[in-house]
Order: structure tokens, then C-alpha cells, then sequence
């Protein structure tokens, strides 16, 4: 099971994957006051996500930055297993 966003293991895996990005969430979750919001831009409308490529990595991802995401990066995510229901 990876390790939930924003916890301290998952900033400890982040530093390792993207250091930047690592950095940036931590700020943005010191100014939102709150660890559940959106890992890249702040937004409380987000969801957890588990990236389909790197499986022990989760993100907290709104809609918005979800798509951005997949169109620029390709990036592919799962939702977080403990968030089956709908
Ligand atoms: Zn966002």
C-alpha cells in the first residue's frame, strides 16, 4: 500500500522522485493549512490518486491539475485504493 500524500514518508519518497515538486507542495500545504488539498496547485477539490507508472507514489490531484497533468506529462493515475467508493 503506498504511503498516503503529504505524509512524511511521502515527502521522503517525493525528495528521491522530483525534489522539485516536493518543495512545491510543501509550501503550498504550509499556505492552504491543510495537507488535504490539491499536491500541485492548492485547490481543496481534490481527490487522492496512485500514479499508474511509479505505484508507491500517490498524489492529491483536482480535476484541473489532473487533466493538465495527463496532457502535458502524460500523466496516468489510479484512485487511491482506500477511496473505492464513488
Ligand atoms: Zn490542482
Amino acid at each position: 500500500m503506498p504511503h498516503p500524500p503529504h505524509s512524511v514518508e511521502w515527502f521522503e519518497l517525493m525528495m528521491k522522485r522530483n525534489p522539485h515538486q516536493a518543495a512545491m507542495t510543501a509550501q503550498i500545504i504550509k499556505l492552504a493549512g491543510t495537507d488535504e488539498v490539491c499536491s500541485i496547485c492548492g485547490d481543496a477539490g481534490s481527490k487522492v490518486y496512485v500514479v499508474v507508472s511509479d505505484p508507491e507514489l500517490t498524489i492529491r490531484l483536482c480535476d484541473d491539475c489532473k487533466r493538465i497533468q495527463k496532457e502535458q506529462s502524460g500523466l496516468s493515475v489510479n484512485p487511491y485504493p482506500s477511496q473505492g467508493r464513488s
